[in-house]
């Protein structure tokens, strides 16, 4: 099983899918943005997506790792 923090954030936005960044959970998607990957996940044909993370986040992480 793998760990909820380690897959990808799917949120109802205003009635509309969203994907959030699994950092800081800012807004990264939108439904119509959706590849089949992460449509799949969003009818829960499949369990796991890798998670997307915002530009901020990957720097941040960059950094951290120094
Ligand atoms: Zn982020």
């Amino acid at each position: 099983m793998k760990n909820k923090t380690e897959n990808a954030i799917l949120k109802f936005n205003g009635g509309n899918l969203a994907l959030l960044c699994s950092d800081c959970s800012v807004i990264m998607k939108v439904g119509y943005e959706f590849n089949e990957e992460e449509k799949k996940f969003a009818k829960g044909e499949i369990d796991n997506l890798v998670p997307l993370f915002c530009q901020k986040c990957i720097n941040k992480n960059k950094n951290k790792n120094k």
